[in-house]
């Protein structure tokens, strides 16, 4: 409320028109950032760093050229540089989620209360292995993966994620996986593609991923990168660990006791099978012994914590992770159920690793775990996901070197003025309203509140239909009011 609506255009500088969607004539210039050798200052905002190096600054600028933070302090003297106008905005990196399946965006808040997995009670029969995966996901065309991937990666920009690592399990034929790859790049965001599974007779996972590593990831020079799916419940899981490791791809995989993993996860773990590339996610319901070779490889975490809680995987394990000192990220998961911004992530973990340690204290224990603290919520939604994809040489903080993924966060809007704690602003106040500006490497992607770059009402008349087809062809009716 406090903050001028206009960047300040110093003389010289280059400016674009934004789209014409931007409603607001007075807002509807912004600065060409993320342009080679283009200089952007983001001045005046409150600066939350995530890099204890650089330190936070109440009033702070960050410099920008073209793709690169250059400059992170509290004043820097750039005149030659077009400015963002950050007063009265928090000014970090983007949000980081490890885990999302964006296929799923034409399906959301289908299954509200939907379980993982059937438990033999009438109410419980729409689940998600049953529905989800065995249904739906069966059915997609091409078409429907890229109109879902493309408008769920949008949706997750409006919110300030600027990296994902897109969980996609319908690779059912070569023209899927190129579509999903097609629909993550013209987002214009940092995502790690998940090669996972796919069903039929032209899948071709997991030997597939020679060749899309070969055409579309031979570059370390872009914003998408990959994995590969390892899932431990499905057979011949062994074939595509080998391949990902042939291909020096991380491996990424679900770990839910309730899926029967345990046994596996056990064996793989005495095997000395785990790794500094692994990405586990949710790991509810696992050994002891499991967990402690887990952290001893130092392979990652990431947990789902809303998901975990509603769609009953097991408790989340943050205190476990915390403990063993692995790290852990925040993930959305799926739409279906829930949302995927980063603020709803980071109030379900900081709440309940709040509620456990508080409940101990209660119960008159002499010692118990310490309080998670807002700026440990943060550390996990941004440079602690960038670790876990080994993005962290690009993103995960306001670092000079790495590439500019920043949100401004409007710390003057009505649920949040007067600002008096940045991190408990952003964790325990904020949502995707108060995402104001977001750049993915230095490319401004919303400006003002406003999306860039996407005509947003004809993909969501593509997404409406692809809902409808996959719907139809998968047999299930929509109850809008189930
Ligand atoms: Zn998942």
């Amino acid at each position: 409320m406090s903050r001028s609506p206009l960047p300040v255009i110093p003389s010289g500088a280059t400016f674009a028109a934004a789209s014409a969607r931007v409603a607001d004539a007075e807002e509807s210039f912004v600065p060409n950032a993320g342009e080679p050798n283009q200089r952007v200052l983001i001045k005046g905002g409150a600066i939350l760093s995530m890099d204890d190096a650089v330190g936070n600054h109440a009033v702070g600028d960050v410099l920008i050229e073209g793709s690169r933070i250059v400059g992170v302090g509290p004043s820097i003297d750039a005149p030659d540089a077009a400015v963002i106008d950050a007063t009265g905005m928090i000014v970090m990196p983007g949000f980081i989620d490890t885990h999302h399946h964006q296929f799923e965006t034409a399906l959301r808040s289908h299954l509200a209360h939907g379980i993982l997995i059937a438990d033999g009670q009438p109410v419980n029969e729409s689940n998600y292995y049953d529905v989800i995966l065995q249904k739906f996901s069966l059915v997609y065309r091409p078409e429907d993966v890229y109109v879902n991937e493309l408008f769920g990666s949008i949706s997750q920009l409006d919110a300030g994620v600027t990296t994902v690592m897109d969980v996609s399990q319908i690779h059912h034929s070569p023209a899927h996986s190129d579509a999903a790859i097609d629909a993550l790049r013209d987002a214009g965001r940092r995502a790690v593609f998940g090669y996972f599974e796919g069903w039929g007779d032209d899948a071709r996972y997991p030997g597939d991923a020679r060749r899309i590593r070969e055409e579309s990831f031979s570059s370390d020079d872009q914003l998408l990168t990959m994995t590969v799916g390892g899932e431990i419940y499905l057979p011949g899981y062994e074939e595509a660990w080998k391949v990902g490791r042939e291909l020096g791809l991380p491996i990424a995989l679900h770990v839910v006791g309730t899926f029967g993993m345990r046994d596996t996860f056990d064996e793989l773990a005495a095997a000395g099978q785990f790794g500094s590339d692994n990405i586990f996610i949710h790991m509810t319901g696992m050994s002891d012994e499991a967990w402690q070779k887990a952290a001893d490889a130092g392979a990652h975490l990431s947990l789902a914590v809303h998901i975990e809680m509603h769609m009953r995987h097991g408790m989340p394990p943050i205190q476990k992770a915390l403990d063993l000192g692995m790290g852990v990220s925040l993930s959305s998961d799926v739409e279906c159920t829930m949302a995927a911004d980063p603020f709803t992530q980071m109030r379900s973990l900081i709440t309940l690793q709040r509620m456990h340690v508080n409940e101990q204290a209660l119960a008159g224990a002499e010692e118990y775990p310490a309080l998670m603290q807002c700026s440990d919520a943060l550390r996990h939604a941004t440079i602690e996901g960038a670790k876990g994809l080994g993005l962290d040489h690009k993103t995960g903080s306001l670092t000079p070197g790495k590439d500019a993924d920043i949100v401004l966060l409007d710390a003057g809007a009505v649920n949040v003025a007067p600002l008096n704690n940045a991190a408990g602003a952003v964790v325990t106040l904020m949502d995707r309203s108060n995402v104001d500006t977001v750049l993915v490497a230095g490319e401004i992607k919303k400006w003002r509140g406003h999306l860039l770059g996407f005509d947003l009402n004809g993909l969501a008349d593509e997404l409406e239909a692809s809902r409808d087809y996959v719907f139809e062809a998968a047999g299930v009716e929509r109850n809008l009011y189930g």
